[in-house]
C-alpha cells in the first residue's frame, strides 16, 4: 500500500492534523493502539481564551481562536457528530481589587473580543460562591473529545484507513523515497504518539514533561448552565453531570486513578460551588507537556521523511487544529513554522 502520509496515534494531535492532511487531499493512513492512552478520552476539553491565577490571555489566543470554531464546526458536519460545546465561562471575583482591574480591563481592545460581562454583584449565588461578581468570557465552551475521536476512528475505519495495533518502532524503515512499515510506503511518518514520545526513538531527545491529570464526574441537584472556573472547571454535561477538573501530578505519571486526586477536587469543588454533590466516577490521564510550554511541531533534524506533531500539553484543543494547519502547510507547501513550535528550537539537544 502507498500512501502519502503515514501517522502514529490518533488522540486529539493525531485525528485533526489526519483531517488537514486529508482536506489538503493526502493519502493517509493511521495506526493506533487506543487502549495505550487514556489523555484524548478524559480531557476536559476545554478551550478558554483568558487563563491562569494571573488571568491572562492565552499563547497565540486570536490567531487560535479565530481558527479553531469554524475547523470543529465542519469535522462535525462531516461525522454527523455533535461534539463542539460553546458555553460561556463564570469565573467568580475574590476581592473588590480584582472586580476592579477587570471592569479596566475590559475597556481595552485586546480583551474585548473574549469579555462577555463584568458582573459586579453576585450572578450566580444560588450555584456558587461569588459575593464580589464575577467575570463571563466568551469564545469559550468545550470539546467533547471522546466523541469527536471515536466518531473520526469510526470514519477512518468505514474508509480503511485506520489500523488498530501497536506500532514497533524498531520496524520503521526509512528509503530514499520515505519510509516502509509492513508493507505499508508513505512518503513521510507523523509521530503524534503523545507521551509516548519519551520512548520514540526518533524523538526522544525532546524536553518532554509529561504532567498526570484527574478529574471527577459529579452528579447535582442542581441545573448549571455555564462553565465555572476557579481552582477547579464545572462543565455541565446531560443529566445533571458536571466534569470538574483537574489536578496536575508531575511525580506519579501514570493513568491510575486516586483518592489523594479526589480529596483535592471534592475540596477545591467545595470552595467554589454552594450546591450538593456527589461523585460518581474518576478518570485519569497523562498529558503531553513540554518543557517550555509549547508544542513540538516539524521536521526530523537528520531524516526529512519523519515528522512529530506532539506536546500539546493541557491544551489540545485550542492547539491542534491552528498548528495542524500550519504543519500541514509547512510539508505541502514549505510555509513558515512558528520558531516558538517548530522543534528546530532544540535541534542542540539532537
Ligand atoms: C485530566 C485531563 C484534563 C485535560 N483537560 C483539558 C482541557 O480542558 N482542555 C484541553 O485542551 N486539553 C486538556 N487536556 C489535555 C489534552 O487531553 C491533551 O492535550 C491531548 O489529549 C493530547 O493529545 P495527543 O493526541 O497529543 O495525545 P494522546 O491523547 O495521548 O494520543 C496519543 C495516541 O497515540 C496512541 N499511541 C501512542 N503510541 C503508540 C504506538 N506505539 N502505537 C500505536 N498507538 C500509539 C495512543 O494510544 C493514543 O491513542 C487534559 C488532559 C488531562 C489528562
Amino acid at each position: 500500500m502507498h500512501v502519502d502520509y503515514l501517522i502514529i496515534g490518533q488522540g486529539i494531535a493525531g485525528t485533526v492534523l489526519c483531517e488537514h492532511l486529508i482536506k489538503a487531499g493526502k493519502s493517509v493512513i493511521v495506526i493506533d493502539e487506543s487502549t495505550l492512552s487514556n489523555s484524548s478520552k478524559v480531557a476536559g476539553g476545554l478551550y478558554n481564551p483568558i487563563t491562569g491565577r494571573k488571568m491572562v490571555k492565552t499563547w497565540n489566543c486570536d490567531a487560535l481562536f479565530n481558527y479553531l470554531t469554524p475547523f470543529y464546526r465542519a469535522l462535525e458536519v462531516k461525522l454527523g457528530e455533535r461534539f463542539l460545546i460553546e458555553k460561556p465561562i463564570y469565573r467568580p471575583f475574590m476581592s473588590t481589587e480584582e472586580l476592579n482591574e477587570w471592569m479596566g480591563k475590559s475597556a481595552e481592545s485586546i480583551y474585548q473580543p473574549y469579555i462577555g460581562e463584568i458582573k459586579d454583584k453576585p450572578a450566580y449565588a444560588n450555584h456558587v460562591k461569588d459575593q464580589f461578581g464575577g467575570i463571563i468570557l466568551k469564545q469559550c465552551g468545550y470539546v467533547d473529545t471522546a466523541t469527536m475521536v471515536s466518531a473520526y476512528r469510526d470514519y477512518l475505519k468505514i474508509n480503511h484507513l485506520y489500523k488498530s495495533e501497536a506500532f514497533d518502532y524498531a520496524k520503521l524503515v526509512l528509503t530514499d523515497r520515505g519510509v516502509e512499515y509492513e508493507g505499508i510506503h508513505a512518503k513521510k511518518v507523523i509521530f503524534c504518539d503523545g507521551k509516548f514520545s519519551q520512548s520514540n526513538p526518533f524523538f526522544d531527545w525532546l524536553p518532554l514533561r509529561p504532567v498526570k491529570g484527574e478529574l471527577l464526574f459529579v452528579k447535582t441537584k442542581t441545573k448549571i448552565e455555564v462553565i465555572y472556573n476557579r481552582g477547579v472547571f464545572v462543565i455541565p454535561l446531560s443529566n445533571r453531570i458536571c466534569k470538574v477538573g483537574a489536578t496536575y501530578d508531575h511525580e506519579n505519571v501514570n493513568e491510575n486513578i486516586t483518592s489523594k486526586a479526589e480529596n483535592e477536587l471534592r475540596r477545591r469543588l467545595k470552595q467554589l460551588a454552594v450546591f450538593d454533590f456527589e461523585v460518581i466516577d474518576q478518570k485519569a490521564g497523562v498529558r503531553p507537556a513540554t518543557k517550555d510550554r509549547k508544542p513540538f511541531v516539524g521536521i526530523h533534524p537528520k531524516h526529512s521523511q519523519v515528522v512529530v506533531f506532539n506536546g500539546l500539553g493541557a491544551k489540545g484543543v485550542s492547539l491542534a487544529p491552528f498548528y495542524a494547519n500550519q504543519l500541514t502547510n509547512h510539508l505541502e507547501f514549505g510555509d513558515h513554522l512558528d520558531s516558538e513550535v517548530n522543534i528546530e528550537r532544540f535541534f542542540s539537544l539532537f
